[in-house]
């Protein structure tokens, strides 16, 4: 099913990210995991890939994987780091894997491994566009702006290219405080962007989730944050309650403003996910109207 049908019936969508293990890992942790969030009837679960070079590594398989468990997969695809002829290849094995729904991605740079045909990421939505395949496309949106970018609004110009390239819905990039998310929220109607934007929350419940998501996401952290982490850094315990009842709550507000559904980053940990759905399926209920 194309996710954008989704969209389309439901007021607000609730969906979670995940990443396949490592290309010699066995399937046993991540098929329970999927097993597990699963059983939460998320409307899709989205799969990572690598921005290497060789590409998309066990993306298919784990989202053939999530298909084969009654549920939605959006598949990631990179491009920065790749050529036409391997782009080409993933598309194919995504199809042949029965997989309708993709996550077209610039990624990150590798030194050295500049593509000869992909600067950006709206190249990739055009490539795949007249690829021949007929995959519903999403695209990776930034709050507070991609860290490459000057500044919000010609980072807002450039997602516009993206969306009208042919994208159907948006994620965000993980942000802590919402009036990020309803800022850039306005700015993008103001553009002109109308398609739905899902909201990525990230719920911080480890120590080293807070070490790792503070230095990549680049993401602000509000005072609240910072209070709680420096009070249960070496509470394990403590940090997982914080977290769980930080990222509910910018749930509760997100659908209360109206945000057209929230992507849980959750990083593989069914656990997490089975505490969060638990505490705002009510709301979620209620909104959809079932
Ligand atoms: P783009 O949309 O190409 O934007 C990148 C930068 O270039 C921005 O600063 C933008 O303003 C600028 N820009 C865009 N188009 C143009 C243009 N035509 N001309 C000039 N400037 C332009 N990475 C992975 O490796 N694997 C994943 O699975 C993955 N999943 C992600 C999921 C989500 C929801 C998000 C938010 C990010 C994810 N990333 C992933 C990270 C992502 O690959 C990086 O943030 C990357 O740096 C940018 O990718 P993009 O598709 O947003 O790039």
């Amino acid at each position: 099913m194309y996710i954008s049908e989704i969209f389309k019936h439901k007021k607000a969508v609730y969906s979670f990210e995940i990443f396949p293990p490592k290309p010699t890992a066995d399937l046993t942790g991540i098929t329970d995991a999927i097993e597990r969030l699963s059983r939460l009837s998320p409307d899709y679960i989205s799969v990572t890939c690598s921005a290497g070079g060789s590409g998309n590594s066990r993306t298919a398989e784990i989202s053939k994987l999530v298909k084969n468990h009654g549920i939605e997969p959006l598949a990631h695809v990179t491009c920065v780091n790749s050529e036409k002829k391997d782009v080409a290849r993933t598309l194919q094995e995504l199809s042949l894997s029965g997989i309708e729904n993709v996550l077209a991605l610039r990624g990150d740079r590798v030194e050295g491994m500049q593509s000869p045909d992909f600067s950006y990421a709206n190249e990739l939505v055009e490539f795949i566009k007249t690829s021949g395949y007929t995959f519903d496309i999403a695209a990776a949106c930034y709050p507070e702006g991609h860290p490459e970018s000057a500044d919000l609004v010609s980072d807002i110009r450039n997602l516009k290219r993206k969306v009208d390239a042919g994208v159907t819905h948006l994620n965000t990039q993980l942000f802590f405080d919402n009036e990020d998310f309803f800022r850039f929220m306005d700015m993008i109607r103001l553009a002109g962007i109308d398609i739905p934007v899902q909201a990525g929350i990230m719920p911080l419940v480890k120590k080293n989730h807070v070490d790792r998501i503070i230095s990549l996401s680049g993401a602000k952290i509000p005072a609240k944050i910072s209070r709680m982490i420096s009070r249960f850094y070496d509470k394990p315990e403590s940090l997982m309650e914080a977290g769980i009842a930080y990222a509910t709550d910018q749930i509760v507000d997100l659908i209360s403003a109206g945000a057209a559904g929230i992507h849980l980053y959750v990083m593989n940990n069914a656990s997490v996910a089975e505490r969060i759905t638990e505490n705002i399926s009510g709301i979620f209920k209620d909104v959809n109207g079932n």
